[in-house]
C-alpha cells in the first residue's frame, strides 16, 4: 500500500504536462480509449470515453500538433471488419467538432505516408490496434513501427494503463524523452491519489459486487487507508454464511468463508468499521417476475435467496455515507439490472450524491457501479467518475499500472 501512495506521489510530481508543452509543428501519437460500444448497426451506444479523450486531442490541435490517434476496438482474433475503427470516425468527429481523417492500415509504409499529409492541427484515427496480434504481446518491432508515426507519445487511454500491450507501454520506450501523460490519464491518477493518498476522514469505502473472490485484493488492500467499510451486493452472503446465519439460495462462496472472516478480524484490528446490511429484499427466483419479500439478512428462507438490501440497511448506510469525507464506491448494492431489486443501489446513490454535495470527495470506480450511476443520472453529482474499470481496480489494489509506469 505505502508503494502505490508512493507511486500515485511520485507520479503526480513527475508527470509532464502537454498543456506546457509546446507541440507545433510536431506529430504526437496519442493512444486513447476509444473502445465503445456499438449496436447491431454499428453505432456507438455509449460515447463517453471518446468525450473524455476531448481535452488531450484539443489541447495538442490547439498548439497547432497533428494528431495520430491509436486505439483498439473489442477483442477481434485478426482483421474483423464488424470491428474496425471506420465506424466510429463520423461520431468522433462530431464530438471534436472537426473532421478527423481514417487510415485503414495501423503501421507500415502506407499508414506513414497518410500521417505525413497531415496538416497542422489536423487529426487522424489509425485502425485497431487489435488486428495485429503483436498489440497484446507487447511486441518490441511492432511498437517500433507504431512509434514511426510520430515525434512524441501522449497516453490519454487509462482504461488500458493495467496492461503492457505495445502501445500502451512498450511504445514508450521509443520516447525517452517527448512521452507524456494525457489530461484524462492525469485526472484519473489524481482521483485515485485523492482518495488513497490526502483523503479526508472518514474516509469511506463501499464494496459490493457479485463476489468476494474478485473483491478480496481490493478489500484487503483498502484496509489500510479507510475508517468505514460498506458491504453490499452478493458478496454479503458469504460474510453471512460464514458468520453462522441462514442464506437460502443467495449467492455465496463457501470456499471463502475463512477467508471472509479473517477479513474482518482484520479490519477489527486495524480499527475499521465494517458495515452489513440489517435487512434484504428476498425473491423467490432470480426474475424481475419473482414473488419478494423482506426479511433480516440472517434468517432468509429455503429457496429464497437475497438480492437487494433493505430499507433498514439504506437508512444506516445514508448515516454512514453523510458522515463521510471521502468515499469510494465501486459494486452495487443488488441487482440493479433488474427494477425490483436496484432501490438499494440508486439510494445508495442519492446518498453519495448529497454527501458530495455537503464538500465529500467522492469517487466511483470500477466496471458495475459506473453503469449503475450513469444509468440512475448520478453522474454529474459524483466528485470523480472513473473511465477505467480493470485499471481503477487494479491501481486500487495497490498495483502499479504498466502504462503509467511506462510514462515515468
Ligand atoms: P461486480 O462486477 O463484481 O461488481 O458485480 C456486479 C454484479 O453483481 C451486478 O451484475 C449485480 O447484478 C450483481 N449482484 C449484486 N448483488 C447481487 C446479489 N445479491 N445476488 C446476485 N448478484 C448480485
Amino acid at each position: 500500500m505505502l508503494e502505490i501512495i508512493l507511486f500515485l506521489r511520485n507520479n503526480l510530481v513527475r508527470m509532464k504536462r502537454i498543456e506546457e508543452k509546446n507541440f507545433r509543428g510536431k506529430t504526437v501519437i496519442v493512444r486513447v480509449d476509444f473502445n465503445v460500444p456499438l449496436n447491431e448497426k454499428l453505432e456507438v451506444t455509449d460515447d463517453t470515453r471518446i468525450r473524455a479523450a476531448m481535452p488531450t486531442i484539443k489541447t495538442l490541435i490547439k498548439q497547432g500538433a497533428k494528431c495520430v490517434l491509436l486505439s483498439h476496438l473489442g477483442r477481434p482474433k485478426g482483421q474483423d471488419p464488424d470491428l474496425s475503427l471506420s465506424h466510429i470516425v463520423s461520431k468522433c468527429s462530431d464530438i471534436l467538432g472537426q473532421k478527423i481523417h481514417f487510415s485503414s492500415q495501423t503501421t507500415g509504409k502506407q499508414a506513414v505516408d497518410r500521417v505525413s499529409s497531415l496538416k497542422s492541427g489536423e487529426v487522424i484515427l489509425m485502425e485497431n490496434l487489435r488486428f495485429h496480434r503483436e498489440e497484446t504481446k507487447g511486441d518490441k518491432v511492432f511498437a517500433k513501427a507504431l512509434a514511426e508515426l510520430g515525434d512524441a507519445y501522449v497516453n490519454d487511454a487509462f482504461g488500458t494503463a493495467h496492461r503492457a500491450h505495445a502501445s500502451t507501454a512498450i511504445i514508450a520506450d521509443y520516447f525517452p524523452n517527448d512521452k507524456y501523460f494525457g489530461l484524462l490519464m492525469r485526472k484519473e491518477v489524481e482521483a485515485i491519489s485523492q482518495l488513497m493518498d490526502k483523503g479526508e476522514k472518514p474516509v469511506l469505502a463501499i464494496i459490493g459486487g457479485a463476489k468476494v473472490s474478485s473483491k478480496l485484493s481490493i478489500l484487503e488492500s483498502l484496509l489500510d487507508k479507510i475508517d468505514d467499510l460498506i458491504i453490499g451486493g452478493g458478496m454479503v452472503y458469504t460474510f453471512i454464511h460464514a458468520q453462522g446465519g441462514k442464506i437460502g439460495d443467495s449467492i455465496c462462496e463457501p470456499d471463502l468463508k475463512e477467508t471472509a472472516l479473517s477479513l474482518l478480524e482484520k479490519a477489527a484490528a486495524k480499527n475499521v468499521r465494517v458495515h452489513l446490511p440489517t435487512d434484504v429484499k428476498i425473491a423467490d427466483a432470480f426474475d424481475v417476475n419473482a414473488s419478494t419479500n423482506y426479511c433480516s439478512v440472517d434468517q432468509i428462507p429455503d429457496n429464497w435467496m437475497a438480492l437487494d438490501c433493505g430499507p433498514n440497511s439504506l437508512a444506516h448506510f445514508d448515516t454512514i455515507v453523510m458522515q463521510a469525507k471521502t468515499i469510494l464506491w465501486n459494486g452495487p448494492l443488488g441487482v440493479f439490472e433488474l427494477e425490483p431489486f436496484s432501490k438499494g443501489t440508486i439510494g445508495l446513490g442519492e446518498s453519495v450524491a448529497k454527501s458530495t454535495k455537503e464538500g465529500a470527495f467522492s469517487l466511483v470506480g470500477g466496471g458495475d457501479s459506473v453503469a449503475a450511476v450513469k444509468q440512475f443520472g448520478l453522474e454529474n453529482q459524483m466528485s470523480y467518475v472513473s473511465t477505467g474499470g480493470g485499471a481503477m481496480l487494479e491501481s486500487l489494489e495497490g498495483k502499479q499500472l504498466p502504462g503509467i509506469a511506462a510514462l515515468i
